[in-house]
């Protein structure tokens, strides 16, 4: 049915799809991230729905006079599908630090806080006054992200997502390794695909495993 050439354009087509698929599996689960939906993640963990946590019970009651809609619209607020990072700088914008000047006399020893800090909800266009307990249930967020949002407060530094940033990788290759493993793949014969409006060069179709090893060795005892 297809000739030669036909084959081999649809091969990387193809891997390109494969791709997309778990790419795109990705971005359902990040859309639902920031949208505080409940997703179950390609590990299979089930992640909860954002929702408003339990009232706080500090003398003040700061929840008591909220209702369902302001409690469940300052959540959204939250959850709008918004970045990381926009997450974090909106719920900046609703903690004011303090200095403290005057500390309990306590032992040489004890590490002493140099801040204190005012948390806000966003009810009718307008910041009000929450205990720490009500900032956490309203805006479905733990105790660790407080403590990060604190830090950032403290020092005055702007939300830096550094999920999947991190180094320590048992799979990742050295750059080098992938340099190296780039150059041996040009030094391949390659073709140019027709048909498509970007240049796409592919491997040609003839190439076997055992052709490259011939090849390589041809190119090493050079
Ligand atoms: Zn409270």
């Amino acid at each position: 049915m297809s000739s030669d050439s036909e084959g081999s354009i649809t091969e990387p087509r193809r891997k390109r799809s494969k791709f997309n698929k778990s790419q795109h599996i990705k971005e359902i689960e990040k859309s639902a991230r920031q949208r505080g939906e409940e997703f179950v993640t390609s590990k299979g963990n089930l992640i909860e729905a954002r929702v408003t946590g339990p009232n706080c019970d500090c003398r003040k009651k700061c929840m008591i006079n909220l209702t369902i809609e302001e409690k469940n619209s300052i959540t959204n607020a939250v959850y709008s599908g918004r970045s990381k990072n926009e997450r974090d700088t909106y719920l900046l914008g609703l903690i004011d630090r303090f200095d403290v000047h005057r500390h309990r006399a306590l032992s040489s020893e004890s590490k002493q806080n140099t801040s204190s800090f005012k948390y806000h909800a966003i009810k009718n266009a307008s910041r009000v006054e929450v205990c720490r307990k009500a900032f956490m249930s309203l805006h479905s967020i733990s105790n660790k992200v407080i403590q990060r949002l604190n830090r950032l407060r403290e020092t005055n530094q702007s939300p830096v997502d550094m999920r999947g940033k991190h180094k320590n990788r048992g799979n990742t290759l050295d750059s080098e390794i992938i340099c190296k493993i780039h150059d041996h793949i040009l030094s391949f014969p390659t073709k140019e695909a027709h048909y498509t409006s970007t240049t796409v060069i592919y491997l040609e179709a003839c190439l076997t495993v055992k052709k490259c090893i011939l090849i390589s060795s041809t190119i090493t005892q050079a």
